[in-house]
């Protein structure tokens, strides 16, 4: 069994049995209590890993991006790459998310497991700027109708930097790998939303159980004065196979005109 010598050239074969070398030593798992800075995260030490027990991955995803064709008009589709991409970092690094990434059409934000209420108050507002902001500017500039979904998920993580160490000042061949549900799962719950929902995994959901998480401020139901209602709906998902938890909730509302801005900076002071 392998790669043998007559089926690939000599330097090739090296590079395989170098990583199968790796493979087949022991790994070592370092407890972290938070996300580590990037600089913090193994890269040299070949077997070397960080564990963090609960992290919150929040990804958002454009809906309908497949419907550009660059051919068809090339600063338009470019634009809405651009605000779609471009808002989602900002927005999350001002919340400040421990780590962003871009992923394709898309975008993933990690924070602490201790700060659901900070990840919602982010998924809430980028939630809103889609609907508000970038949905009809794409429709008005293009004729195209995009959307976004997004998903959450918290649990555990594994993380290091997999790829070639640097070398000269090219960092294009590592990444920071995050091992784990978390990312997987969030990015397959966006996938299950239509434009402008919300939809999180039960371990989220249950860690924050804050009426300003879970119930509306009363605006929706159209008179003043009428009980709260809950925002969030049920989704069974054990039909699906792709999830190791079930249900999941989904959120279709956004920051309210009159309320968001109250209800954001409150969520803000929930974490503990
Ligand atoms: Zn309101």
């Amino acid at each position: 069994m392998g790669i043998i010598e007559s089926q690939l050239p000599e330097r090739f074969r090296q590079e395989i049995r170098e990583q199968i070398e790796i493979y087949s030593q022991r790994r070592t798992f370092e407890e972290r209590k938070s996300i580590p800075d990037t600089t913090e995260i193994p890269i040299q030490d070949r077997t070397r890993w960080f564990r963090i027990r609960s992290i919150i991955c929040v990804c958002v995803d454009m809906l309908g991006s497949t419907r550009f064709s660059a051919s068809m008009n090339e600063s338009a589709t470019a634009g809405a790459y651009q605000l779609f991409t471009g808002t989602a970092v900002a927005v999350f690094d001002r919340f400040e998310a421990s780590y962003i990434d871009v992923k394709g059409d898309g975008v993933f934000a990690l924070f602490n497991g201790n700060q659901p209420y900070r990840a919602l108050a982010a998924a809430v507002t980028f939630k809103t700027f889609s609907k508000e902001e970038f949905v009809p500017k794409v429709k008005v500039a293009t004729g195209i109708t995009v959307g976004c979904h997004i998903g959450i998920d918290k649990k555990l993580v594994l993380v290091r930097k997999l790829g070639l160490k640097r070398y000269a000042d090219r960092s294009d061949r590592q990444n920071e790998v995050w091992a784990g549900k978390p990312v997987n799962m969030a990015a397959k719950l966006a996938a299950k939303t239509v434009d402008g929902e919300l939809l999180v995994s039960d371990r989220f959901y249950e860690a924050m159980p804050d009426e300003y998480a879970r119930y509306s401020c009363g605006c929706n139901t159209g008179q003043v004065g009428q009980a709260k209602t809950l925002l969030w709906s049920g989704v069974d998902l054990t039909v699906d196979g792709k999830f190791d938890f079930e249900p999941a909730y989904c959120l279709k509302s956004q920051w309210c005109s009159i309320h968001g801005n109250e209800y954001c900076e409150k969520l803000l002071t929930l974490d503990e």
